[in-house]
């Protein structure tokens, strides 16, 4: 995979792909700049080396068409804060605006495009939107490593249309750092996997297996696993048409010797906020009015155990709802067991992350990736769309 430093930039124009899916609160002022400020290293790299830099980016989920809750207007002002360079702003992504704009672009100057997900087009991949995107750039720089497993048109459509592709600064280390620890995992491996995202997880904890000693569930997953097997799980949230899928990963984990977990007991309320009362369930069934939104008790000890003998760690989603109070005890001890063990350990995913930092053992954690779904995705299969993209030339 080539990497930005490969280029010579010199009085080129660049195509910078970045993740600046930054939070934003109800007056569009960003909430946390971390996502832009992780990007600021290629883009300084690519201005002090005379490049005339497109940035793009995707924001939120604005369902293909205008919508100004999500422009990237914002990022561009935050944008011009954080660097020495001139920040202009485009109106749109393509058409002929963008074109005279990308055309008058100066060396060392910037023009972040508009929300790629306005058009359609960016998450079909669709080839003419892509060389749109294309049109008067001389090289394609992706550096948005969490949107790398997606087979969007900025991430694996532009490649074909530009003279060199490369990697950039952040994707090179995620790349390298999860490279090291799935090569050649140092054993038991460990992997912790919860969250609310179910379906973009089965799918990939198959190849998981292969790899791991232990697989510890939580999170709004387990349900679905158990409601396969016949359970009653009252309230909680599950996907119905998942269940022929998780009732084969069960088989599979048993003829592989996986260590396949699930919560032992748990934690459920009637609703899912902070006046509702946390009440332990250690057997189902589930009350039928009840959800389980953390694990409990005694599943915290069981994964504290197998997490105290893990060498490798994984962990990609929250054990429960840990941004209420009640329901975050689970989350913060598998974090505290996490950052006590001497494992190398790996920590994805943005609600994962946000919980590690609200617990406050992030220093304690060997790398914290930009990634959920794609930290996930490359652990498990060791690529990535977007990174197929960089070398297919
Ligand atoms: P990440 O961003 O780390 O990849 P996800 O986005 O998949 O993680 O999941 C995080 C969300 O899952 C959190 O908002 C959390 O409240 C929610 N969650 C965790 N456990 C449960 C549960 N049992 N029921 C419902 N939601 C849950
Ligand atoms: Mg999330």
């Amino acid at each position: 995979m080539q990497s930005v430093k490969d280029l010579d930039v010199q009085g080129k124009k660049i195509f910078l792909r970045v993740d600046f899916n930054v939070p934003l609160d109800k007056d569009q002022k960003i909430r946390d700049d971390t996502r832009i400020k992780a990007a600021l290293q290629t883009l300084n790299f690519l201005l002090e080396h005379g490049a005339r830099v497109v940035v793009a980016s995707h924001l939120g989920r604005p369902k293909g068409e205008f919508n100004p809750e999500f422009s990237t207007k914002p990022v561009a002002g935050r944008l011009a804060e954080l660097i020495p360079q001139e920040v202009l702003h485009a109106p749109d992504v393509v058409g002929d605006e963008v074109e005279r704009m990308k055309a008058q672009l100066k060396e060392g100057q910037v023009l972040l495009l508009e929300n790629l997900r306005f058009y359609p087009g960016e998450k079909g991949n669709d080839p003419e939107f892509a060389q749109q995107l294309a049109h008067g750039i001389d090289y394609y720089v992706n550096d948005a490593f969490g949107a790398c497993h997606r087979a969007h048109a900025s991430i694996v459509g532009i490649p074909p249309f530009v003279q060199s592709s490369a990697a950039g600064f952040l994707v090179c280390k995620e790349v390298e750092y999860l490279q090291k620890a799935i090569h050649s995992p140092q054993k038991p491996y460990v992997v912790i996997l919860g969250g609310a995202k179910v379906s973009d997880k089965i799918p990939v904890i198959e190849s998981l297996m292969v790899k791991a000693n232990d697989i510890l569930i939580g999170g709004a997953m387990a349900y679905t696993f158990f409601y396969a097997q016949g359970f009653d799980v009252g309230r909680s949230l599950i996907e119905k048409d998942k269940t022929d899928m998780a009732l084969n990963l069960l088989d599979r984990a048993k003829t592989m010797g996986v260590n396949f977990c699930l919560p032992l007991d748990h934690i459920a309320a009637r609703d899912m906020d902070s006046d509702a009362e946390a009440i332990t369930i250690r057997e189902f069934p589930i009350p039928s009015d009840l959800m389980a939104l953390d694990i409990g008790p005694q599943t915290v000890e069981k994964y504290r155990n197998v997490i105290s003998t893990a060498k490798t760690i994984f962990w990609n989603g929250p054990m429960g709802v840990f941004e209420i109070e009640q329901f975050g005890k689970g989350t913060e001890e598998v974090a505290k067991a996490v950052a006590d063990s001497d494992a190398v350990s790996i920590i994805g995913g943005g609600d994962s992350v946000a919980a590690v930092l609200k617990v406050g053992v992030s220093e304690k954690i060997s790398h914290i990736s930009t990634g959920g779904g794609a930290s996930l995705e490359y652990i498990a299969k060791e690529t990535l769309p977007g990174l197929e993209a960089l070398t297919e030339k």
